[in-house]
């Protein structure tokens, strides 16, 4: 098999992570596989960068992150060189050349202090361009032919600086051709995640957490056999196990289901991974470096098709939920285009939406730090409505979304009532709820201090907590 394996920041955090994560390359590849690598940064350096291009863009440049940096990435160069003088050597050289690079950047950026999005992806991209030559060094120093390849190299990407989206034909023509030779010679290739350049070659990022997507995307791009997540956790679980103590991993699920639940607050996948391993159906696997035996989760077309109902229940935080609400609503069209138009003038992003069939609420979540731009700005748009009354208020309150996720809620009549049964029980307000017709969430909005227990109820009363035959036998 041809596998991609990503290594998350804590999975290189450390020299010890990088010697276990070159150990579990090798280990794939002493199975027969064909591994490519793909790293983050080592855990904490990419917020570091992006505080460094925030302070030199203010005037404050001062060395002691660069030092800073060289320190905590030599250490491991030693570590991994393990009294080899040569080998130290080198590995220090890449070092010093890819922080000279960042000291002139953020010199400049001291200099001229205008911050803009291509000038920050250029200095937050240090991060990857100094673990990826440690795992590389790691890989070689147990016997194993390695090399690594900055991803501006692979990944050719739109110029959204900050968020950039891959130009799949040519990267597929580009990433085939560079890894193709190392891996005809058995070696190991450790790229860079998290970035990639544009067409001209001007170095783009995925955005925040998009070492996961590189590894979707060079994945598709090279028709691998299965993509691996190697992360800190034991894979995707049915509730976020810091709310619910029981909550369990799920073994198989589908990639729409897993799109929900990186959606919804699941933080274990960057949400756009799914996608490009979709489109091939190129299965993908979350594992934990830190635990290697467990089976992790898989993410397939099919899923788990042996457990009907929900699969697992999330919670998003730090939400708001805007209402517009009048009787004088009623029939009057446009406010609804009025309304969206707005949000998207404010760049907001809609997390779900409400409205009742008799027209006289219409209500929508988005993010709290959204919220106050687009109450001021639905206010000046619907001044008229207000006026005339066709509007009484518009009102804004800081809620929590909780979501019930699972593929084959479709079609399974009963798991509404067992939601609202289950958040009745313990006296939860349910203050808004959405279903869409594809039937594989029911989203709820509560009171924030009601989040928690009313993922716990739910987790219950969809019997989460045990192993899928259980539940199965149970429900028959
Ligand atoms: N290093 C990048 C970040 O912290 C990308 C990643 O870790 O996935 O956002
Ligand atoms: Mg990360």
């Amino acid at each position: 098999m041809l596998i991609v394996m990503k290594f998350g920041g804590t999975s290189v955090g450390s020299a010890e992570r990088i010697q276990a994560a070159a150990q579990l390359a090798i280990e794939g590849a002493d199975q027969g596989h064909r591994v490519v690598v793909i790293t983050s940064a080592m855990s904490g350096v990419t917020n570091g960068l992006i505080e460094a291009a925030q302070g030199a863009s203010r005037g404050h440049w001062d060395g002691s992150i660069r030092q800073d940096l060289f320190n905590r990435h030599a250490a491991v160069a030693d570590a991994i060189a393990g009294g080899d003088r040569g080998r130290r050597a080198a590995i220090v050289e890449e070092l010093e050349r890819r922080l000279d690079r960042f000291e002139k950047l953020c010199f400049g950026l001291s200099m001229v202090h205008e911050l803009t999005p291509r000038l920050l992806d250029a200095i937050s991209a240090t991060g990857e361009m100094l673990a990826a030559p440690l795992v590389a060094a790691a890989i070689q120093a147990r016997g194993r032919a390695s090399g690594f390849i900055d991803a501006t190299d692979l990944i050719v990407t739109t110029d959204q600086f900050g968020g950039a989206e891959p130009l799949m034909d040519l990267t597929a023509r580009k990433a085939k051709a560079r890894l193709a030779p190392m891996l005809d010679q058995h070696a190991i290739p450790v790229v860079t995640g998290f970035i990639g350049a544009t067409e001209d070659g001007v170095l783009t990022t995925l955005g925040r957490g998009g070492s996961d997507y590189s590894a979707s995307i060079v994945g598709a791009a090279v028709d691998a056999d299965e993509v691996w997540i190697w992360t800190d956790v034991d894979g995707v679980m049915t509730a976020n196990p810091s709310e619910v103590p029981d909550a369990r991993t799920l073994s198989d699920i589908s990639y729409s289901e897993a799109s929900e639940l990186a959606y919804y607050g699941a933080k274990v996948l960057h949400y756009k991974t799914i996608l490009p391993a979709f489109r091939k159906k190129i299965p993908l696997r979350i594992l934990n470096s830190f635990n290697p035996t467990q089976p992790g989760t898989r993410v397939t077309v099919e899923g788990d098709v042996s457990t009907p109902g929900v699969k697992a229940v999330t919670s998003i935080r730090g939400v708001s939920l805007i209402a517009i609400s009048g009787t004088g609503m009623q029939g009057i069209p446009g406010i609804v285009a009025k309304a969206f138009q707005v949000v998207a003038e404010q760049q907001a992003n809609v997390l779900m939406i409400s409205q009742a069939s008799s027209e006289n609420n219409i209500c929508f979540v988005i993010s709290a730090a959204d919220a106050p731009r687009v109450v001021k700005a639905l206010h000046a748009a619907l001044d008229v409505e207000l006026v005339r009354g066709h509007i009484d208020e518009i009102s804004d309150q800081p809620v929590a979304v909780v979501a019930a996720i699972g593929d084959l809620m479709r079609g399974t009549p009963g798991i509404a009532a067992t939601v609202f049964g289950a958040l009745g029980a313990e006296g939860i307000n349910v203050i808004a709820i959405s279903q869409g017709s594809s039937e594989r969430n029911i989203s709820l909005v509560v009171a924030e201090s009601d989040a928690t227990s009313a993922v716990r109820a739910l987790h219950h009363a969809f019997h989460l907590e045990r192993v899928a035959e259980i539940a199965k036998a149970d429900i028959a």
